[in-house]
């Protein structure tokens, strides 16, 4: 009897199962197409800048909140409003803005969490001038965007990660890393186990300065509180993206000290490894030249490849990211 009953049942197992998709398949959704549409709507000059406390980043949240809505992503706050609300003191006024947070429970441990996070704002408007921020940072956010959807992808199809994923998008960057410092001293996941941190800010343009390959990244930090998340970084570049990671940043005594310049640094003060990607200034930062056009959507893609596997690896791993 059981056999008679075993064959049929393999039929429709082979006839109607979903494909089994890969960690590649998900990443490979993560395109350069979409990526370009998403940028070109929040760089542009409807969003006025982006100014922490403006109606320009009141249309910026909205947006992201509406993309996380649209993508069945749950809010990352209790309240459901996808929003962290604060009120910073801004050299002596205080303003009001808000962290967008969403978030993915994992399957396994869902009270371990990796934070993805990139900086919502940007410098506003000036003498009459839009500065669009479009690789500053609108670049890590769309890249975000992507991230969030391969593994939202990876849910529906069964294979969602084993840890949480909180997207945060923090404002008050460009007031000095107020809205991750905020995030940090309130957190809505406990810091204790928050495992890593993966901060995304300017991955969309080259470095004019670098000699060499374009196909790069600047990795700032993954090596300061533990081998064990460089090692698995460079790992997961080498198994599926082949970019080349470059670390000339990295150095303790880099003059631009840049791993204490975005919002990474405000998890690493709180002993939470992390990864900063970067690629480094050009012409047009903190200009209203860095518009969308100048964007490289295809290393863009690669590099938002590179941290969705970064981060399938942390959220997948049967052991959590271990402290040095
Ligand atoms: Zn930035």
């Amino acid at each position: 009897m059981k056999k008679l009953l075993l064959a049929p049942l393999f039929i429709s197992m082979v006839c109607c199962a979903q494909p089994n998709l890969t960690q590649q398949d998900f990443a490979n959704t993560i395109d350069a197409a979409e990526l370009r549409v998403l940028l070109y709507t929040y760089a542009s000059d409807e969003f006025e800048g982006r100014e922490m406390g403006t109606a320009g980043e009141e249309k910026a949240v909205q947006f992201l909140r509406d993309q996380y809505k649209a993508l069945g992503i749950a809010s990352g706050t209790k309240d459901g409003s996808y929003f962290q609300p604060m009120t910073l003191d801004v050299r002596g006024k205080n303003v009001a803005s808000k962290n967008v947070l969403a978030f993915i429970e994992g399957s396994e441990k869902p009270e371990e969490v990796l934070v993805i996070s990139a900086h919502l704002d940007h410098e506003g408007v000036k003498n009459g001038k839009i500065y669009n921020g479009a690789d500053d940072d609108g670049s890590g956010t769309v890249a975000m965007l992507e991230i969030a959807e391969a593994f939202q992808l990876a849910v529906a199809s069964g294979q969602g990660p084993k840890r949480s994923i909180l997207f945060l998008h923090v404002s008050g960057e460009e007031k000095g890393l107020l809205g991750s410092k905020y995030y940090t001293d309130n957190p809505v996941y406990s810091l204790e186990n928050t495992v890593s941190n993966l901060n995304i800010d300017m991955i969309g343009r080259t470095d004019p300065k670098r000699k060499g390959n374009r196909d790069y990244i600047y990795l700032i930090g993954s090596d300061k509180l533990s081998q064990d998340l460089h090692d698995l970084s460079e790992e997961a570049n080498k198994n599926f993206t082949n970019l080349t990671l470059d670390y000339t940043f990295n150095a303790d005594d880099d003059p631009n000290r840049f791993y204490y310049r975005s919002d990474h640094y405000n998890f690493a003060k709180n002993n939470i490894p992390v990864i900063f990607y970067f690629n480094g200034t050009h012409d047009d930062y903190h200009q209203p030249t860095d518009t969308p056009e100048k964007i490289q959507y295809d290393l863009l893609e690669q590099r938002a490849q590179l941290i969705f596997h970064t981060a399938w690896e942390i959220a997948n791993r049967d052991q959590r990211v271990v402290l040095d």
